[in-house]
């Protein structure tokens, strides 16, 4: 028996939005055959999801939007649709999406279940992170929001209070809106600034309301950040606020679209500083609760060559294993031929071949500022607690 679950069954990738789509089910694939071969994942690790119930997927989700989203699932309302953000360039309805979406929600709450009862320390769901999903919205190619649906479990049947870090280069808006009132979840997100990228939101004043108030917590970036930057920024934020709040549970979504190749959004990142991130969030967790970390995917839209180095390091920080530099001449032989482009064959990017990012001074002076009056605005509101 492993302490650390890896969350998998093959309906997984069904959340195919259609074959043109940016969201590529195939790095689910592309992750876990890497892992096989890198020889840090076996079948101790893996667990089946346990199926939630409709009942749970109501607690985030509001009736008439699941009920539309049954109905457009079998091909009917389609016309209705469109003012629930479904039928969307981004959001394309497709054939079993709410069983398929379903899926995900329910890996996801295994997930957290798995950690709250004490049964693993840890998990993870690639497949998951649905961060945008709203209440009785589809947004940002999310349907139904599984993070919200997991944290909602270790909130009403374990009593926890639970800390969503997002680290996703896109603002976490969809949690952080359904949990904008609540005491017991703390949402922190980091990501490229809203004045630039979808969805627009993310400010720093955004610091959540009512039982809520100083529990939302943003940090919004310039584009080009780069991986110094970007720690310097999670280290003048994250360890406070956790230490603040004092977690029983952190959630991680993990979306890998922070680096630079990435195509949808403009952060500079290179693996390593990814790493780094993901192991300091496992350090945070010891730190915090007892280790207790449940970690999912999210963005992440250059599939083939960045996706899987990231959660490579992301599934060995979380299971507290060692990760080769290489990248086994297997798996390159098995995906070369299909990947759009050339594949690496070192974990860790080849920083010499990449040009200087211009402006740097500038973009680290800027994020350092915004980080310092991220904490200016929290510090008075928690005093009032
Ligand atoms: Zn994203």
């Amino acid at each position: 028996m492993s302490d650390y679950a890896f969350l998998y069954d093959s309906s997984l990738s069904q959340y195919e939005l259609s074959d043109s789509h940016p969201f590529k089910p195939i790095r689910l694939e592309l992750t876990r055959s890497l892992l096989h071969m890198l020889g840090i994942l076996d079948s101790k690790h893996e667990v089946e999801p346990e199926p939630i119930s409709e009942a749970e997927l109501l607690k985030v989700h509001d009736k008439s939007y699941v009920d539309m989203v049954k109905a457009v699932s079998r091909g009917e309302k389609l016309n209705e649709a469109y003012g629930f953000g479904l039928g969307t360039g981004d959001n394309p309805i497709f054939s079993h999406m709410h069983t398929a979406i379903m899926g995900v929600c329910s890996a996801t709450t295994t997930a957290v279940e798995l950690v709250a009862s004490g049964q693993k320390q840890r998990a993870i769901n690639l497949s998951g992170g649905l961060h945008h999903a709203h209440k009785k919205q589809a947004s940002g190619f999310c349907v139904y929001n599984d993070l919200a649906v997991g944290i909602e479990r270790a909130v009403e049947k374990y009593g926890m209070r639970v800390a969503y870090l997002d680290i996703d280069a896109h603002h976490g808006d969809g949690v952080q809106w359904l949990f904008y009132d609540c005491a017991e979840v703390m949402t922190i997100s980091l990501h490229e600034s809203g004045r630039y990228l979808f969805p627009g939101t993310g400010h720093t004043y955004e610091t959540g309301k009512e039982a809520g108030r100083g529990m939302s917590v943003n940090l919004p970036l310039e584009p080009f950040t780069e991986g110094e930057s970007y720690l310097e920024g999670f280290e003048a934020i994250v360890p406070e606020v956790l230490r603040f709040f004092k977690p029983d549970l952190i959630v991680l979504q993990a979306g890998a679209d922070m680096h630079r190749f990435d195509p949808l959004a403009d952060l500079a990142l290179d693996i390593s500083a990814m790493h780094k991130s993901y192991q300091r969030v496992s350090e945070l967790a010891d730190e915090l609760c007892e280790g207790r970390l449940v970690a999912t995917g999210g963005g992440g839209y250059d599939p083939y060559r960045t996706v899987p180095r990231a959660w490579a390091g992301l599934w060995a920080a979380l299971s507290r294993q060692d990760l080769a530099a290489d990248i086994p001449q297997g798996w390159l032989e098995s995906w070369q031929e299909q990947s759009p482009v050339e594949l690496p064959l070192t974990i860790p990017d080849n920083l010499k071949t990449w040009k200087p990012i211009p402006r740097r001074a500038e973009i680290e002076s800027h994020n350092r500022s915004v980080a310092k009056r991220l904490m200016n605005t929290l510090t008075p509101i928690w005093k009032e607690l």
